[in-house]
């Protein structure tokens, strides 16, 4: 078994075996004499996708609690009395930041977590959506400010900064080195481990971000044009190549009116896009409906706050991104075969 198998696309958008579980050469070793499981670095990871980079990181060295589970919304959750007594014995609690997680100052409050707290999304080009719908990268290093948020619950609007940075796997690297510095400051004797495991991660995911170019580059650039149910995915769309158009109404669980739903399909008209995509989390009625009425390739799930659970195709970080860029070129590639 070779990493390089372990990275191949395959068209249907589906991995040959899925990353995450192959690899990890460096440091995966037994507990060395002496480390029980009771001297496991305590750590909370507030959701599902940072969970499994903390695990990639950490690996027998810690104990994970993840917050917010596969296939559940981050932006809307409520904690429970659990979730508090983790942080409570944690010595390490990793969030994303950027607002993504507008509950989590009251838990760190309520629990009287005295760990250290690392910031994943510190240090990158944040994306600010509605100040420069064009340009991007507007700003830069504020991700510390919005990690101390006042619970403002904006649920699925992400006005001001876009807090799914992780879609871009240059921030994934960056989030690796803010989690391996993290742990190995809380547990310096662990440091190399966590270090050694960090720079294999990060190996194989510059070989997917090679991977993920390579392929987006093949497609006509004029063919890089999709809906997605909420506005989600501009870090990927930055980093890739694809323009992500999201439809307000895609992802509202209320009902459009008739005038909405008119707005929308001559929204998806107009703007020639590839595909439709739905999220996982989302609900793909109206997608459907619009898909139906235009004509547009429905291009099936996307994974973009979540994970999905461990028997689907996006349990892992580079699992997700391998499935959302692999369903991505297959529809694009489809799309440019009828020549619509
Ligand atoms: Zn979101």
């Amino acid at each position: 078994m070779t990493l390089k198998n372990d990275l191949v696309l395959h068209p249907d958008g589906r991995r040959r075996r899925l990353l995450g579980m192959g690899g990890l050469a460096l440091g995966l070793g037994l507990l060395p004499p002496g480390i029980s499981a009771r001297d496991r670095l305590p750590v909370v990871a507030t959701f599902s996708i940072l969970g499994d980079m903390v695990r990639e990181v950490g690996g027998e060295r810690i104990s994970l609690t993840t917050i917010v589970g596969p296939n559940m919304d981050t932006h809307q959750f409520e904690p429970t009395p659990q979730d508090a007594k983790a942080l409570l014995e944690a010595k390490v609690l990793v969030l994303n930041g950027l607002d993504f997680e507008p509950w989590i100052s009251r838990l760190v409050q309520a629990s009287e977590f005295k760990g250290r707290q690392v910031l994943a999304a510190d240090g990158i080009t944040v994306r600010r959506p509605a100040a420069s719908a064009k340009g991007g990268h507007a700003g830069h290093g504020d991700a510390h400010d919005h990690a101390h948020g006042h619970g403002s619950g904006h649920g699925h609007a992400h006005e001001g900064v876009d807090p799914h940075a992780w879609h871009d796997l240059a921030n994934g690297m960056i989030y690796v080195r803010n989690i391996a510095a993290g742990l190995s400051k809380a547990d310096p004797r662990n440091a190399s481990y966590y270090e050694s495991r960090a720079a294999s991660y990060i190996s194989r995911m510059k070989t997917l971000d090679h991977e993920i170019r390579t392929a987006m580059a093949a497609i006509p650039a004029e063919r890089r044009r999709v809906i997605s149910s909420h506005d989600s995915f501009g870090y990927f769309g930055a980093a890739y190549g694809i323009e992500f158009i999201p439809l307000t109404g895609l992802s509202s669980e209320a009902e459009p009116s008739a005038r909405d739903l008119a707005r929308i399909i001559e929204t998806t008209r107009a703007a020639q896009v590839s595909g439709i995509f739905i999220e996982n989390m989302g609900s793909p009625a109206l997608a459907q409906q619009v898909a139906r009425e235009t004509g547009v390739l429905m291009g099936g799930t996307l994974y973009s706050d979540s994970l999905s659970p461990p028997d689907q195709p996006a349990a892992t970080y580079l699992g997700m991104l391998s499935w959302n860029a692999g369903r991505l070129v297959y529809v694009l590639k489809q799309s440019a075969g009828q020549g619509s």
